[in-house]
């Protein structure tokens, strides 16, 4: 598996042989007033030439646009930096068209390209905040009203993922008696707030959650926040942020070893005969000895 990205391939079907013919003037001009390598321009010109860009100007794109993209190189094995390389690329095109046109390049034009990172996080992405109580109670009651809101949300803050693992949290590869998630040779544990949000989805037809849905419905969540006046107006809440969400609010059993979140009934008090100290214990196990 050695040099995997090297081989990965864009399926050529899903390319034109020619770019929309704003795309083309601008890259032409990127390339004139910069000065990177072939290799740069080049993966420019191959993004734009994927088939539905074929009549769309790049002042028109919108995230979702980029993550078609960007599933298509995921089924393709393309590795996460090659992923990520590429979509620093479109932002730092991007960014200089804004500048050099601001006539037609929008100021907000893919705001959220950079949270379709799967690697390392951006710089300012390392300034997070975990989501308060309030927040968190809004946002729980917020994604009873859409599904897949639900599931992303959930999956993130229950479970605690590296992003690119997402691809592997999904319910066609729930194993539901071991309660895991296995694709290949990749396992990731589940617990039963998911074992729950699975029984549920098996009842909606046509579930479909990707990874690049992410940054979407974390953005219908900050703006159900932000109407009711409980999340700061210059902020975008970001994968990170339910990261350090789950490490804010999940205990791990001191017994047993599993995390549960910091709600009482997931919790009991125990204490050994001879003492009169009360421990903090899961109410799965109790703090009994284990088998
Ligand atoms: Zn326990």
């Amino acid at each position: 598996m050695e040099n995997k990205r090297d081989k990965a391939v864009f399926p050529k079907k899903l390319l034109n042989n020619f770019m929309e013919e704003n795309n083309e003037k601008w890259i032409n001009e990127y390339r004139k007033d910069s000065n990177f390598t072939k290799g740069y321009y080049q993966t420019l010109e191959n993004f734009f030439k994927f088939k539905d860009y074929a009549k769309k100007p790049f002042n028109l794109f919108n995230t979702s646009d980029v993550s078609k993209y960007i599933e298509i190189m995921i089924e393709n094995g393309f590795s996460i930096n090659r992923i990520d390389y590429i979509i620093s690329n479109i932002n730092t095109f991007k960014k200089f068209l804004i500048e050099k046109h601001p006539d037609v390049f929008n100021e907000n034009l893919l705001k959220d390209l950079l949270e379709l990172k799967m690697g390392k996080p951006e710089k300012k992405y390392i300034d997070t905040q975990p989501l308060n109580l309030v927040q968190l109670n809004y946002a729980k009651e917020y994604i009873k009203s859409n599904i897949r809101t639900e599931y992303i949300f959930e999956i993130l803050y229950q479970l605690n993922i590296r992003k690119q693992d997402f691809e592997i949290c999904l319910p066609q590869y729930a194993d539901r008696e071991n309660m895991i998630f296995k694709k290949k040779d990749k396992i990731i544990k589940y617990n039963s707030k998911i074992q729950e949000l699975l029984s549920k989805i098996n009842t909606v037809s046509n579930f479909k959650a990707t990874f690049s849905m992410i940054p979407d419905h974390l953005t219908k969540i900050e703006q159900y926040l932000k109407i009711k006046g409980v999340y700061n107006e210059n902020r975008t809440l970001t994968y990170f942020d339910i990261s350090k969400t789950h490490e804010a609010y999940f205990i791990k059993c001191p017994n047993c070893g599993i995390e549960y979140e910091n709600i009482s009934s997931n919790w009991a008090l125990a204490k050994v005969d001879f003492s009169n100290n009360y421990y903090l214990v899961c109410s799965k196990c109790k703090g009994e000895p284990l088998k």
